[in-house]
């Protein structure tokens, strides 16, 4: 049920409750005033009917006195004649209207009577020594008023009785005084007998089915009597007779309660209107105090839906209007929170930009939009080379600084309805509205340049590189997704790729990004589940011509592609993260490895292939040193090459890190040697052993005079430095007797063996100690390095 419903409910209830106990009230008051003022009606008319009894009996006894004393009824009397005395008695009787008159002798017969009943003796002796006047006593079925004198001449000779009857018309006359209706009633055990009324015979019959069975006695207690359709008071006749009689002076109910019933109607009808009345008030109420409540409601329901337009107006000092006052500052607060919370899950907190959530949605409907009016629009895809390095040596205050002017800088560079937006970290991208692929282009160069030409933050200036990789839309992609993932490739390209910074997406480069993408994830599992081998190269020492170590260098058989290129999957892993991982894997093989080797009376100092970010690798050394301790191996037997560029991209990490480790007495190696820009001088500083000559400079030789130039100095200076020399990539003997008359110490190539697998490289190992055509010499070992030189000549077998 509704609020405004049950307040109108219980309004209305309590109308009724009102109205009905004051009708109800009003009615019995009512009702018993007017039995009040008929009762004391039928007192005044007991009253009236007394004092008529009374009248006539005095009356009979003036009359009687007057036929007493009758001189002619005396002569009459004394002279016993009864049809004279008969004769006088009735025309006595007829001048005062008396119902019956009679002569009784002195023996108490009746002598002579009007009524014939004569030769009786008088029924009421008692009466006659009283000389009672007036009493009512029952005769021949009737009641009668009897008044006896006696007759004296002077002696008594009898007495004289004259009667009134009590009869209707004696009824009708004190009904005609009164206004009540008048009956006698004989009252006998047994049975109540009407003796004259004014009622009509139904009545009667009511009337005497109502007194039946109440005595005299009874009468104080029960003179009121209601009969269903009267009112009747009984009023007791005092009589000599064995019956007791009663008068009962009744109104007809009906017409007592007239002016009741009148009055009920009129009440109903008032009732009834008050109660329509009050329903439309209450109804009216219910509304006054619902609507506000219903428009505070419905106002609840429209912030539910996130519309927080409308104020609830509910003017006023009631509660109400004070509710719906603090409601609409519920609302401005809630709406300001909102707007707040909507800004903040919108943009980025230090740069104020829209975050990737925001530019989704402006970059979904930039797609529609261009679709619909045929537009093209572009991304571009930024990101901060280098902002770790700054990050991890300015700190983050200054990383976040960068970043705000980097995006300042955008913001200023771009038009109104350009989007500038921060994806996350030092992730950028911008979305050039209604641009061509030549804009977006020139643009991005622009802000490279701009970048490059550094960034003030406090006192200091810091270059940024920026690397950004730009898709066009309709050409790279029609979805939000799709584009997104093309720009990201074009902006690694443009990271990867060392003379651009800005790259534009290439059709199918997203393809060869995926199939990267699925590579990581099976070489992460083939890392994993031991899905890793190991190849062995030798080394030859050309000083003795002995194998002198060998170079471990990791392979991966893809179950569906075949072999993989370590060129390739090594720099996935170092993209993916897998690389230190992947180090690990391969160091552990190449120990246990050597230690199956050395039970087996092989022993022959490997070295591994270290990759830049394992320099980076804290932990790595403590690995090794544990690994090493595992394998019961000393330090000596591990060799890690490092590539020339790898030890330049973190010079100082890279140094702290080759430091540790050579402290733990293994030998390092600087791989690839001439292929970065290092210059030897760089490298003096670094705790090395061995430089490796890349092979690039070596497979030329001896034709390529400028690679055997460089080659020779390379030695020369190497060797100033006190470091040992390798050559890598020696395929012919042509190329090793150059190398061996540069001075080279050691050369590696597919002349001596290709890379080999532990089982092949045994068996190749075994067979040179076989036929005693193949020496093998241990590592350079401490004082306590384990036994068992072998001396013979190597003699090269590709020669
Ligand atoms: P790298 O360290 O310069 O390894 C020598 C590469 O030259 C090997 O290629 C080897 O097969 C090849 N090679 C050896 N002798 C000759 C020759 O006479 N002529 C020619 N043309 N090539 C020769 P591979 O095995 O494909 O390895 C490629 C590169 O992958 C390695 O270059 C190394 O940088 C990297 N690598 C291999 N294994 C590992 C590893 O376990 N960890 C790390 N970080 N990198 C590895
Ligand atoms: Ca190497
Ligand atoms: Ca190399």
């Amino acid at each position: 049920m509704t609020f405004r419903r049950r307040v109108f409910m219980v309004l209305i209830a309590l109308v009724v409750l009102i109205e009905s106990a004051t009708f109800v009230a009003v009615l019995n008051t009512t009702r018993s005033n007017i039995f009040d003022i008929a009762i004391q009606q039928l007192q005044s008319g007991a009253r009236v009917f007394d004092s008529a009894i009374e009248n006539r009996s005095r009356e009979l006894a003036t009359g009687v006195a007057i036929l007493a004393s009758d001189f002619g009824f005396k002569r009459a009397v004394s002279g016993g004649d009864a049809p004279t005395i008969r004769s006088a008695l009735a025309n006595h009787g007829a001048r005062i209207n008396a119902d019956l008159a009679m002569f009784i002798n002195r023996d108490g017969g009746v002598h002579a009577s009007t009524a014939g009943i004569e030769r009786n003796s008088f029924a009421f002796p008692e009466l006659l020594e009283q000389n009672a006047v007036g009493r009512i006593v029952e005769l021949n079925a009737e009641a009668m008023q009897l008044v006896v004198a006696p007759v004296r001449a002077p002696e008594l000779i009898g007495w004289v009785a004259i009667g009134f009857a009590i009869d209707d018309a004696l009824a009708r006359q004190i009904a005609s005084l009164t206004a009540l209706t008048v009956t006698f009633l004989s009252h006998a055990p047994g049975e109540d007998r009407v003796l004259a009324s004014t009622l009509a015979e139904t009545d009667r019959q009511g009337l005497t089915r109502a007194t039946e069975g109440t005595t005299k006695d009874s009468f104080d207690d029960s003179r009121i009597l209601d009969t269903g359709a009267l009112l009747g008071l009984r009023h007791p006749v005092p009589s000599e007779s064995s019956a007791n009689l009663e008068v009962v002076l009744a109104l007809p109910l009906a017409k007592v309660l007239t002016a009741y019933y009148e009055l009920r109607t009129r009440l109903f009808v008032i009732l009834v209107l008050a109660l329509a009345l009050s329903a439309g008030g209450a109804r009216l109420l219910a509304g006054t105090v619902a609507r506000p409540l219903h428009r505070l409601a419905s106002a609840a329901h429209r912030i539910s839906q996130g519309d927080y337009g409308e104020k609830v107006a509910i003017s006023g000092s009631t509660e109400l209007a004070i509710l719906s006052a603090a409601f609409n500052d519920m609302q401005d607060g809630i709406r300001q929170r909102e707007q707040r919370i909507v800004h903040q899950s919108q943009h980025d907190a230090l740069t104020g930009l829209p975050n990737r959530s925001l530019v989704s949605d402006r970059l979904q409907y930039s797609i529609a939009a261009s679709k619909r009016y045929a537009r093209q629009f572009s991304i571009l895809m930024i990101d901060l080379d280098g902002f770790k390095g700054i990050n991890d040596t300015l700190g983050h205050a200054v990383g976040d600084q960068v970043l705000t002017r980097v995006a300042e800088s955008l913001l200023e560079r771009t038009r109104a309805n350009d989007t500038v937006a921060r994806l996350g970290g030092d992730e950028f991208m911008i979305l050039l509205d209604e641009s061509s692929p030549q804009h977006a282009r020139t643009f991005a160069e622009r802000l490279v340049d701009a970048a490059e030409k550094s960034v003030d933050v406090g006192s200091m200036k810091i270059r940024i590189d920026l690397s950004i990789g730009i898709v066009n839309f309709p050409w790279h992609g029609d979805t939000e997704e799709e584009l997104i993932r093309r720009a990201d490739i074009a902006m690694y390209i443009a990271k990867a790729t060392d003379n651009s910074s800005v790259a534009e997406y290439q059709i199918g480069q997203d393809e060869e990004h995926l199939r990267r993408l699925s590579l990581v994830n099976d070489l992460r599992d083939a890392i994993d589940q031991d899905g890793m081998t190991v190849h062995f190269q030798p080394k030859v020492d050309l000083r003795t011509n002995r194998i002198c170590a060998a170079e471990a260098l990791v392979r991966w058989q893809h179950p569906r592609f075949g072999m993989q290129s370590p060129d390739e999957f090594i720099d996935l892993a170092e993209k993916s993260g897998l690389i230190r991982s992947l180090t690990r894997c391969v160091l552990r093989k190449v120990l246990l490895q050597l230690r199956a080797w050395h039970i087996d009376g092989i022993d022959l100092a490997t070295s591994v292939n270290l990759s830049a970010l394992d320099l980076l690798d804290e932990n790595l050394p403590d690995f090794i040193a544990a690994t090493l301790t595992e394998c019961r191996l000393p330090a000596a037997y591990l060799t890690l090459e490092i590539t020339e560029s790898a030890v330049m991209r973190d010079a100082a990490n890279a140094r702290s890190t080759m430091k540790r480790l050579r402290e733990l007495g293994i030998r390092l190696a600087i791989d690839d040697f001439g292929t970065g820009h290092s210059s030897l001088a760089q490298l003096k500083s670094l705790p090395v052993d061995e430089l490796k000559i890349d092979k690039s400079f070596v497979l030329g030789l001896p034709k390529s005079e400028d690679d055997s130039e460089i080659v020779k100095s390379t030695i020369e200076l190497a060797h100033n430095m006190g470091l040992s020399v390798t050559a890598e990539g020696v395929e012919t003997t042509a190329c090793r007797d150059l190398l061996r008359q540069f001075g080279c110490d050691v050369i590696q190539g597919y002349l001596v063996s290709r890379p080999l697998c532990v089982e092949d490289f045994s068996l190749w190992i075994r067979a040179r100690l076989n036929e005693r055509d193949t020496c093998m010499i241990r590592p350079e070992l401490p004082a306590a390095g384990p036994n068992g030189v072998f001396e013979d000549e190597l003699s090269t077998s590709a020669a």
